[in-house]
């Protein structure tokens, strides 16, 4: 398993991990089979989708602002549960199939780590399991 460490600069923000899980993936050996990318946060997570276009992710941040606002009749001491609220909707972990040693994704799709509780540095797992070669 490698950890990648991300580091966001706002407290929403989705950051575009692609590269450093394909990185990542080329130490690990595997040609062929399935990349897990987990975040082990509550208050970040893990989305696939647009890259191509950067409004896209903007306009999902700022509905999930819209729909759940930073201050509100929340229980939580910590007075971050729009971040907790946030991750339920992304979720924790990806799911990638890997082809000829690559992340097979589609043509727009990307990557992105969800941050909705930064700045933080956070870590991201990922583990790939499947063969060296297709014919395996
Ligand atoms: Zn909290």
């Amino acid at each position: 398993m490698v950890t990648l460490s991300v580091r966001s600069g706002q407290r929403v923000q989705m950051i575009d991990i692609t590269q450093q899980v394909q990185d990542a993936l080329r130490d690990m050996g595997v040609n062929e089979g399935i990349c897990a990318v987990y975040v082990p946060h509550t208050t970040a997570g893990v989305t696939i989708n647009e890259g191509a276009d950067p409004a896209v992710c903007q306009d999902i941040m700022a509905h999930f602002s819209e729909q759940v606002p930073h201050r509100g009749n929340y229980r939580h001491y910590e007075g971050n549960s729009d971040a907790h609220i946030k991750v339920v909707s992304v979720g924790s972990s990806e799911t990638i199939v890997i082809q000829g040693g690559q992340l097979r994704l589609g043509t727009w799709q990307r990557i992105f780590f969800c941050e909705f509780d930064g700045p933080r540095t956070r870590s991201v797992w990922v583990k790939a399991v499947g063969v060296a070669s297709a014919r395996e």
